[in-house]
């Protein structure tokens, strides 16, 4: 075969792969269904001498990899904050990896370079931040934290007559990070990488709604009052979707000369709809946001954004000089914004889906998961044994299910809880997750993937009773012993 056959039989298969595993997403099992035996059996090939041809390889792994996907590009997926993968953004997906750009510069590719410069200014305005920012796109919100901290770590320490790129931290003064006590682990990682400890984090207090409480944040900024200080917000808590009050909080952080960072990852996609923007309020008023483009932007892996509005200390902590490379001097180079040297071209997706949905198509998507989030709570609360924990707000519900039949106690209803949430995913149905929230399990609902319909919800909650039903039924000989679930 020559080189142009084999490449275009590999291709049009995997077209043909691809359109049947997304076809089969609409009835084939949400969860897993092949044992990590099976998938070690079948994947892990004697390590091979001479090759195969590209056709085997992919039709092999096709094969081999069926059943042990999570159908969490489809419509009934709500663990974690997943979503899924709009065609423009797939196809452009595609395409990035055919093209096969280097987009660390503009010099290794100036169209990719380009693209990521529109879609930073698209970004901004769809996700109300100020146009001046600078921006990064990076390869999650993990890393977006990363770039905004970094960043926060240049300007502080400067202010402290401290030049951190040249110094490190040996000596530094000690940065200190005061957060709403239900802080995303991501952030936590974030300073550790940065070499800021994880001891340098304060949880402080919430009120009953989940917020940072002002008070605890005004005692803190007074103890550590003339230290360089970040203060760390929340657009969109993981369990409850819940926001800070940021038209509260960042002026009085402003006051003390803190550092206001907003983990945003999915939540702050609600800038984008009309009538959910309102808690967002002031958000503006940060100095840094992170978010994501994988999670309610239903692009491809990896995507995330940062944004920063300190221009000046952002490019001073990620630029770099190299002699062999050749920086521009009017285009926009991407690593001197962003952590990576060599990297995909991953603006790409984001252009595609964001000129596929439109700013309307975006705040439709969003309002879309937040009202399916909404209804498949209640509509699994009202079944006999749930109870609603948290009916959303945005997109996140939680639920907590308990034995109507027999008084349990708190830690049997946990056991119950994370029974039920086994037996739904092993229904196949509806793939759902567990979680510990004010110290009760709770089974977590997220709607954010744009394939999601009514009808996928109606179908989710029937399945649900059914679960509850086999389970109540014979739930007088039924084990809780936690160790079997
Ligand atoms: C998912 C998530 C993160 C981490 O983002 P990644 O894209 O997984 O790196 C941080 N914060 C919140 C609130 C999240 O939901």
């Amino acid at each position: 075969m020559t080189k142009q056959n084999e490449q275009y039989a590999v291709l049009n298969n995997t077209l043909k792969y691809a359109m049947d595993y997304l076809n089969k997403l609409e009835y084939d099992d949400v969860c897993a269904t092949k044992s990590l035996e099976s998938l070690r059996q079948d994947l892990n090939k004697p390590l091979n001498t001479y090759g195969e041809s590209a056709d085997t390889v992919i039709s092999e792994l096709v094969k081999d990899v069926d059943g042990g996907l999570l159908g969490s590009a489809g419509g009934r997926f709500f663990a974690w904050v997943i979503g899924g993968c709009i065609p423009a953004a797939l196809a452009a997906d595609w395409l990035t990896s055919t093209w096969d750009q280097n987009a660390a510069l503009y010099a290794c590719s100036p169209a990719e370079a380009v693209i990521e410069e529109v879609v930073g200014e698209w970004l901004k305005t769809i996700l109300g931040l100020p146009q001046l920012s600078s921006f990064a796109i990076t390869t999650g919100c993990q890393m977006a934290h990363f770039t905004c901290l970094a960043t926060a770590r240049n300007a502080l320490l400067k202010k402290h007559s401290w030049d951190v790129e040249v110094k490190g931290l040996s000596g530094a003064p000690q940065i200190y990070i005061l957060t709403n006590k239900l802080l995303h682990a991501s952030v936590e990682r974030a300073a550790r990488f940065l070499g800021l400890g994880s001891e340098s984090i304060k949880p402080l207090e919430i009120n009953e709604s989940g917020q940072l409480k002002l008070d605890s944040l005004q005692i803190a900024l007074e103890e550590f009052k003339g230290k360089p200080v970040i203060v760390q917000l929340c657009a969109g808590d993981i369990n409850t979707g819940v926001y800070d009050n940021f038209n509260e909080i960042i002026p009085l952080a402003h006051a003390y000369n803190a550092w206001v960072h907003v983990d945003g990852a999915f939540g702050l996609w609600a800038n984008a709809s009309n009538k959910y923007c309102h808690m967002l309020n002031g958000v503006e008023y940060a100095d840094s946001w992170a978010t994501d483009g994988h999670k309610w932007l239903n692009i491809p892996y990896d995507c995330g954004y940062a944004f920063v509005k300190n221009n000046e200390a952002h490019k001073a902590s990620m630029s770099l000089r190299a002699s062999y490379l050749t920086h521009a001097d009017t285009a926009r180079d991407q690593f001197d914004w962003n952590p990576e040297w060599s990297r995909r071209g991953r603006g790409v997706p984001t252009y595609a889906a964001i000129r596929q949905l439109g700013t309307n198509g975006i705040a439709d998507l969003i309002e879309r998961c937040c009202q399916y989030a909404h209804r498949l709570t209640i509509g699994i609360g009202k079944l006999k044994g749930a109870e609603i924990i948290w009916e959303p707000t945005i997109n996140q519900g939680l639920i907590r299910f308990v034995n109507p039949q027999i008084p349990y106690t708190e830690q049997e209803n946990d056991a119950f809880t994370d029974l039920v949430i086994n037996k739904i995913n092993a229904s196949g149905k509806l793939f759902v997750g567990g979680t510990t929230w004010n110290g009760r399990r709770c089974m977590r609902i997220s709607v954010c993937g744009w394939q999601t319909t009514e009808a996928d919800i109606e179908m989710s909650i029937k399945a649900v009773a059914e679960v509850l039903d086999n389970l109540l039924s014979n739930n007088k000989s039924h084990s809780l012993d936690s160790s079997k679930l």
